[in-house]
C-alpha cells in the first residue's frame, strides 16, 4: 500500500530534523526517515562549537541566520540544550597565522560581528591560563556551544509537537521521481509518495544524489575528540588555533573536550569512525601547548564521527539540477551544527515560498557538474597514517 505527504525527508540529523520542524510550523504535512535513531551520527557526536569567526565568506548570511536560531532555543523549541554563549578565542602561533587571523576578522567585521583583537600582553591578562607559544588571538563574543546530544532530540519533539511524522530505524532505500512527484521505498518494504524529497542523509546522500544523476566527489571523515577527567572550570571561550591541532573547550562540570586535525577517515558501510591512539596522544600533546595546566590530565574517553567532506570545504545545499523537488542538503565538511538550523529554515523556505531570501549560490550542486579533482595535499590531511594506524 502507498501511503502519501507532502515532504520526506531522508535523514534524522540536525538539518534533517529543523527542516521537518519549520515545514511543521507552517502547517505542511512532512515525514521524516531515519534508517537509525534520530541525532545518532554527526550531529550528535560533534564538539558542539557555534563558531562565527573564520569561516568561508560565503557562508556568513546562512551562518548569522543560523545563530539567531540557537539564540532563541527555548522560544522555539522550549529546551536550551545548554547553549551558551561562552565565546570564542581563534589563536595564533607565529606571525603568518596572526595574519590569517586579521583577514579573517576582517571578514566577520564586514558581517557587523564584533571582533576583538588580542596581543600577548591582552591575552595574559584575558585568559591566563593560555600558553606562551600563543602570540596573537582574535575573540569573538557571540560564538557559542551547545550540547549536541540535546539538540537534534530536542528539535525533532518540537517538530513532531506542530505534526511531523518521524520515523526511526527506516532506511530509505530507493527513492524513484515520477510525473507525480517521488516514491521512497523503505527497508521494512512500505512505499510512500510525495511532492517533495530532501535529502539531508549526512555521510550517506552522495549515494543519494548519485541515483539522480548527481555524482559529487564526497567523503567521509571525522575529527578525532577526546574527553578529559573534570578539572576545576576556568577556560569559558572555545579555544581554536589557526592550525587546527587544537578545538578546545570546558564544560562546567569540568572536563575538557578537544577535537583537532588531522582528521580520520570514517567507514561509512560498517558505520564506524574508528580513533587511532596516536591522534589522542598527539592531540594531548598539542592541547598542552596552548593550555600547558592541562598536561597531566588524563584522558578518559575518545570518538569522532561520519561526516561528508568536499573537495572545496563548503557543503551543497539547495535544489537539485537534474530533478524538480527534490533538495540536497549535505557535505558539511565539519561545520554543519552551527549552520543546521538556519539550514533546515531555508530548506522549509524553499518548499513553502519557492525560494529563500538567505544568498545560498555558492552553495548549488551545480558547481561539481564539471570533474573537480581532489588534491593530493587535501587527501593526505584526511589520511595521515590512516584510519587503523
Ligand atoms: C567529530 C565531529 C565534530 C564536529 N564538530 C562540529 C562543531 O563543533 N561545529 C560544527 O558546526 N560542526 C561540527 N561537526 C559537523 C556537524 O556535526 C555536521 O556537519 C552536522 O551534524 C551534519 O548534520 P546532518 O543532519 O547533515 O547529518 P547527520 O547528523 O549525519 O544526519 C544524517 C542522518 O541521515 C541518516 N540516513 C542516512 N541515510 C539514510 C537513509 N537512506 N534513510 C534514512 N536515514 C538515513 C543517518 O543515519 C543520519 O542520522 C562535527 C562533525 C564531527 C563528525
Amino acid at each position: 500500500m502507498t501511503s502519501s505527504t507532502e515532504t520526506i525527508i531522508i535523514g534524522g540529523g540536525l538539518v534533517g530534523v529543523w527542516a521537518a520542524y519549520f515545514l511543521a510550523r507552517r502547517g505542511r504535512k512532512v515525514l521524516l526517515l531515519e534508517k537509525g535513531f534520530i541525532g545518532a551520527q554527526s550531529s550528535g557526536v560533534n564538539f558542539g562549537n557555534l563558531r562565527l569567526q573564520g569561516r568561508h565568506p560565503d557562508q556568513y548570511p546562512l551562518s548569522l541566520r543560523s545563530q539567531g536560531i540557537w539564540e532563541q532555543l527555548p522560544e522555539l523549541i522550549g529546551d536550551s540544550c545548554e547553549y551558551d554563549r561562552t565565546g570564542h578565542l581563534y589563536c595564533a602561533f607565529n606571525s603568518d597565522e596572526a595574519e590569517k587571523l586579521t583577514a579573517y576578522a576582517a571578514v566577520s567585521r564586514s558581517h557587523d560581528l564584533q571582533i576583538e583583537n588580542l596581543d600577548r600582553v591582552s591575552i595574559k591578562q584575558r585568559f591566563p591560563y593560555i600558553g606562551k607559544k600563543v602570540i596573537a588571538a582574535t575573540f569573538s563574543a557571540r560564538d557559542a556551544v551547545a550540547n549536541p546530544r540535546l539538540a537534534t532530540p530536542a528539535t525533532a519533539r518540537a517538530a513532531q509537537a506542530y505534526g511531523a511524522v518521524m520515523i526511526e530505524n527506516c532506511e530509505a532505500t530507493q527513492i524513484e521521481a515520477s510525473d507525480k512527484g517521488f516514491e521512497v521505498h523503505t527497508q521494512h518494504g512500505e512505499t510512500w509518495s510525495c511532492l517533495y524529497v530532501i535529502n539531508s542523509a549526512g555521510a550517506w546522500a552522495a549515494n543519494i544524489a548519485k541515483q539522480f544523476g548527481e555524482d559529487v566527489p564526497a567523503f567521509a571523515a571525522g575529527p578525532p575528540q577526546f574527553v578529559t577527567e573534570p578539572v576545576p572550570y576556568r577556560i569559558v571561550p572555545s579555544i581554536q588555533t589557526i592550525d587546527g591541532s587544537v578545538i578546545a573547550r570546558q564544560i562546567p562540570r569540568g572536563n575538557v573536550i578537544l577535537a583537532g586535525y588531522p582528521r580520520t577517515a570514517s567507514d561509512l558501510a560498517a558505520n564506524r569512525a574508528p580513533v587511532p591512539p596516536r591522534k589522542t596522544v598527539a592531540g594531548m600533546a598539542a592541547l598542552s601547548e596552548v593550555i600547558p595546566s592541562l598536561r597531566s590530565c588524563h584522558v578518559i574517553r575518545v570518538w569522532s564521527g561520519i561526516e561528508a567532506y568536499l573537495p572545496d570545504m563548503i557543503p551543497i545545499i539547495g535544489p537539485s539540477e537534474t530533478t524538480p523537488g527534490l533538495f540536497h542538503a549535505f557535505g558539511f565538511c565539519g561545520h554543519g551544527y552551527q549552520i543546521g538550523p538556519g539550514v533546515g529554515l531555508c530548506l522549509s523556505e524553499w518548499i513553502c515560498d519557492g525560494q529563500t531570501p538567505t544568498p545560498l549560490e555558492a552553495f548549488g550542486i551545480g558547481r561539481y557538474r564539471t570533474t573537480i579533482a581532489v588534491s593530493e595535499k587535501f587527501k593526505s590531511e584526511f589520511d595521515a597514517g590512516g584510519a587503523n594506524a
